[in-house]
C-alpha cells in the first residue's frame, strides 16, 4: 500500500528527527541499515534533498501514518521506527543499533505484542532489525535470529506440540 503525504496523521511532522536516514538500508546509495546516509547532516537533514533517490522519497515511517501512537513514537524520542512491508506482510521495527533494546521498554512492548499477535492471526510477523541482527517478536516471547543477510528469507514453521500448534522461524539463503 503505497503512503500520500495526505494520508499523513494529522499534526505530525519529521521536524527534529533524521532516524530513517541511519536506519534504513537505502540499496541505491549501497547504504547498510543502522549507519548514517553520508548525505544526512543530523541537525539540518538531509544536503541532497531536491536529488534524493525515489526510496526516500516515497518513505513515511509509522509515527507519521499511524494515528493509534502518539508521539512517544517519534523516532527520534523512540530510537527505533516503524515500517510495514506489504510484500512480505511484515510489521517492522528498526531500531538504533546504539540503543538495540529501546522498543522493549515501556509503553513500546506491550503495544509491540499486541501487533504480534494480529500479525499471527493474519499469517504475517512482527520483525525488529538492529543493523543487521534480527529478533521476531511473538505475543509472548521474541526469538533472537542473531546476524541476517538482507538477500536471506526468514520463513515461518509451524510444528505441531502437544500444547497446540507452535510456531518457530527458519532462516534460508535465496
Ligand atoms: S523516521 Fe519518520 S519522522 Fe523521522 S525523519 Fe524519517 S519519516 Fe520522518
Ligand atoms: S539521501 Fe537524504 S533522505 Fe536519503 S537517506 Fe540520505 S540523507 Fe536521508
Amino acid at each position: 500500500m503505497s503512503t500520500q503525504a495526505q494520508d499523513l496523521v494529522a499534526g505530525r511532522s519529521c521536524d527534529g528527527c533524521t532516524m530513517c536516514c541511519k536506519l534504513l538500508a537505502i540499496d541505491v546509495l549501497q547504504k547498510p541499515r543502522g549507519v548514517w546516509c553520508s548525505h544526512c547532516d543530523q541537525k539540518h537533514g538531509c544536503t541532497i534533498y531536491e536529488s534524493r533517490p525515489d526510496p526516500c522519497r516515497g518513505f513515511y515511517c509509522g509515527y507519521l501514518r499511524l494515528p493509534q501512537i502518539d508521539d512517544r513514537w517519534k523516532p527520534s524520542k523512540a530510537k527505533f521506527l516503524i515500517n510495514y512491508e506489504d510484500a512480505a506482510n511484515r510489521i517492522v521495527i528498526h531500531a538504533d543499533p546504539a540503543r538495540p533494546d529501546a522498543w522493549r521498554a515501556d509503553p513500546y512492548l506491550k503495544t509491540i505484542r499486541q501487533w504480534a499477535a494480529s500479525a499471527r492471526q493474519q499469517g504475517g510477523m512482527v520483525l525488529v532489525w538492529a543493523g543487521s541482527r534480527a529478533t521476531i517478536v511473538l505475543p509472548d516471547r521474541e526469538i533472537e535470529l542473531g546476524t541476517v543477510r538482507e538477500d536471506q528469507l526468514i520463513v515461518p514453521v509451524e510444528r505441531r506440540t502437544p500444547r497446540g500448534i507452535d510456531v518457530t522461524f527458519e532462516v534460508r539463503d535465496p
